[in-house]
């Protein structure tokens, strides 16, 4: 076994001891970026492993692709594997607890871009998507190499509009679509621009059912992600969003249903932040 083989498995073993931990995941992925770093052949085929238990299944097969060698039928297993995962890409990969090398990339574009209060950070909701080439915004037709792809209502089919045309009003002025069902957004919020501003000028996200949004100390919330029960016990928020009494619908079992929750599974979480207080709040649906 070599150097990075034996590290690997040291993290590994903490881990999963710990259930997956904040700190755990932590050191996983820092230590993925110091594999990334280093020339060695066998620490690119470590990099894989850690990949693979981050569930960055996308990162993992471009990584291992390369490696692979015709002959190597135990490697083409694996890659066959991973190619089924990739699709997914890495959007239920384990949440990086804290900073690291993708946060400071995603900060440097988020700086050139319009902020969005209720939808801070959409490079990692993936409500908008990256590509190398350009595409055409569908409402002021300038190329862009970020555009948001999810949920428009509006008469026409709109796939590909650039954050610009979001925060301006534009697209929602031009199409009379709405980013989010005014009809789906909870109670408690009396101020109309607020209203707004989160249906025609901020980016919405993707739900299995019809989407709804969390409102808190007079205020919509700001969308966070998509969570299971891994990722908010990973931020130490279990207890925090079950004293919500919104919950409380879920009945008595709420705990139970909770654990039940994964990411990318068939009870999904959605997770906000109360941008006054500072409050997680969750919503969740089936699909
Ligand atoms: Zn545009
Ligand atoms: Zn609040």
């Amino acid at each position: 076994m070599n150097e990075y083989q034996i590290k690997y498995i040291q993290l590994k073993k903490r881990y999963e001891k710990s259930g997956g931990n904040a700190e755990d995941v932590q050191a996983l992925y820092e230590y993925k970026d110091y594999l990334e770093e280093q020339e060695a052949l066998e620490a690119k085929w470590v990099l894989v492993d850690v990949c693979e238990t981050l569930e960055l299944y996308k990162t993992a097969y471009e990584i291992l692709r390369p490696l692979v060698s015709r002959s190597d039928k135990k490697a083409l297993k694996r890659l066959g594997k991973l190619q089924s995962f990739q699709k997914q890409g890495d959007i239920f990969a384990l949440h990086r607890p804290r900073g690291g090398s993708e946060r400071e990339r995603q900060a440097k574009i988020l700086e050139k871009l319009p902020f969005f209060k209720y939808h801070p950070n959409p490079l990692e909701t993936k409500a908008f998507l990256e590509d190398d080439n350009p595409v055409e915004c569908e409402c002021c037709r300038k190329p862009t190499k970020i555009y948001y792809s999810g949920p428009f209502y509006s008469v026409d089919e709109i796939h590909k509009l650039c954050p610009e045309c979001i925060s301006s009003g534009k697209a929602a002025q031009e199409y009379d679509g709405e980013f989010q069902d005014e009809a789906s957004v909870e109670d408690g919020v009396v101020d109309n621009n607020k209203l707004d501003e989160l249906i025609h000028r901020t980016p919405g996200y993707s739900g299995w059912q019809q989407e709804y949004w969390r409102s808190h100390c007079g205020d919509y919330c700001a969308f966070v992600g998509y969570v299971g029960y891994r990722e908010l016990k990973q931020m130490d928020i279990v207890e925090e969003v079950l004293e919500d009494p919104v919950l409380d619908s879920w009945g008595d079992d709420k705990d139970e249903i909770l654990e039940c929750m994964v990411n990318g599974g068939g009870v999904q979480g959605y997770l906000f932040k109360c941008l006054h207080c500072g409050r997680y709040l969750l919503w969740a649906d089936c699909d």
